[in-house]
């Protein structure tokens, strides 16, 4: 998939349409001590077939997400694509 380095979106600071700086996200390591993490780990462990919170079925391909840059004010924000893809997500330079 292939997303131009630059798009014009949304901003929700400036509210009006801005230039973006695109950088695709990418999520970091859970705590595995953090209690939220812990108590769910309690729940999904052992011989029980289903268990809510644990995930039955495994899709193939992610919805990437970008991080937005606005630059007028600097801020970021977060933007879900819409559409699942297998491949890396190139960011295509645009003059
Ligand atoms: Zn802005």
């Amino acid at each position: 998939m292939k997303i131009p380095e630059k798009i014009r979106t949304y901003c929700p600071y400036c509210r009006k349409h801005t230039v973006h700086k695109v950088k695709v996200y990418k999520k970091g390591k859970t705590r595995s001590t953090a209690a939220g993490q812990m108590r769910h780990e309690l729940k999904t462990k052992g011989y029980t077939s289903k268990i809510a919170g644990k995930v039955m079925v495994y899709k193939q391909a992610k919805k990437p997400t970008l991080l937005l840059t606005c630059s007028v004010c600097g801020k970021k924000h977060y933007k879900v694509v819409n559409s699942r893809t297998k491949k890396p997500i190139e960011l295509e330079k645009v003059s």
